[in-house]
């Protein structure tokens, strides 16, 4: 592991070990990619896993410290290597190997020091991705918001406002309601619930390989559902979901309560989301684990990778299954577990 906190010293870096940006396990510094723009610390590097990222720019981040200490020293790659390879001495052998799993194939972040003046990628809605609001065209999907997920016709609109919620009538995304992935205004990715019964793929996201068309800036699985719109908004408690309609479910019917929800879009995570967990942690209270009823198993793998962070799992009351029933009706019942 190439210790950042003795290189900081070694270089005289200043940076800070408490404040308003700093999470657990992380040192922070002033961002050397903004430069001027950084008014104070918004780079943090987490110790422990040497992952660092910016809170103002999110290209401003990687796994290796390569581009970091390019940034920092002013040097070349081939100067930045050999701080890296020097501190290489102390690491046991098979964690580069654990590692190297946890990157994705393809992933830019991974390969960010070689790629440093990248052409940005874009994402932009779809032809035929339609804003959810009360129309004619959008009577299906409104009826399965209501008959197949407990919401009120009197949702709809501030559902489609608040999420951004469109839906699809035609083409690859047919018959999908798309949940747009943000980061700041940047789309950065999207997913589309089916509502076909017949549909065997529930949720769809588009691909982050470099010949995917169109193709996403970040992989969906690098995201923590609306980490930045949960930072401005806040709330006491965020809870970590499996999908975008537990996370909605959650967060539309308990925000007034002092609950916002998140996503980990599946059953698996990434050291990534676990990183951005660590740093939204900051902006609550208490971070919470609310898995499906089946899922005790993976709700408590995840605690324990969320270590140090504190955690509570949830469990939530017979007759709902999973978050994604959460309703009007019988949030109660959910909310008393909070207490
Ligand atoms: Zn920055």
């Amino acid at each position: 592991m190439f210790n950042f906190v003795e290189f900081l010293i070694e270089q005289k870096i200043p940076y800070v070990t408490s404040g308003p940006n700093v999470s657990s396990g992380n040192v922070n510094i002033k961002c050397p990619m903004c430069g001027p723009a950084d008014p104070s610390q918004h780079l943090g590097i987490h110790i422990a896993s040497g992952v660092w990222g910016c809170w103002r720019i999110k290209d401003h981040r990687g796994r290796r410290p390569h581009r970091l200490i390019m940034a920092l020293l002013n040097c070349s790659y081939m100067e930045a290597d050999h701080y890296f390879r020097s501190e290489q001495a102390f690491i046991p052998d098979d964690f580069l190997e654990e590692i190297e799993t946890l990157l994705e194939p393809g992933d830019d972040i991974d390969d960010g020091e070689k790629s440093i003046s990248k052409d940005r990628v874009e994402l932009r809605f779809l032809n035929g991705f339609r804003r959810l609001r009360h129309e004619r065209l959008a009577r299906r999907f409104i009826w399965y918001l209501c008959d197949g997920r407990g919401f009120k016709p009197k949702d709809i609109e501030l559902l489609g406002k608040q999420y951004g919620l469109r839906y699809v009538l035609s083409g690859v995304w047919k018959n999908r309601i798309i949940i747009p992935v943000f980061m700041g205004d940047q789309l950065v990715n999207w997913t589309g619930r089916t509502i076909s019964d017949l549909e065997k793929i529930r949720y769809m996201s588009v691909s982050h390989e470099k010949t995917a068309n169109p193709r996403a800036p970040m992989s969906i699985k690098n995201c923590l559902y609306r980490q930045l719109e949960l930072i401005e908004e806040r709330g006491d408690i965020l809870a970590i979901t499996e999908g975008p309609f537990d996370a909605i479910h959650m967060d539309y019917f308990l925000s007034e309560h002092g609950i916002r929800a998140t996503c980990i879009f599946g059953t698996a995570f990434s050291e990534e989301q676990i990183w951005i967990i660590h740093e939204l942690s900051d902006f609550f209270k208490r971070v919470c684990i609310v898995l499906d009823r089946g899922a005790m198993e993976t709700a408590m793998i995840l605690q324990t990778s969320l270590a140090p962070l504190e955690t509570e799992i949830i469990m939530l009351p017979s007759g709902i299954e999973d978050p994604g029933e959460i309703t009007f009706q019988n949030k109660n019942s959910v909310l008393s577990l909070f207490d």
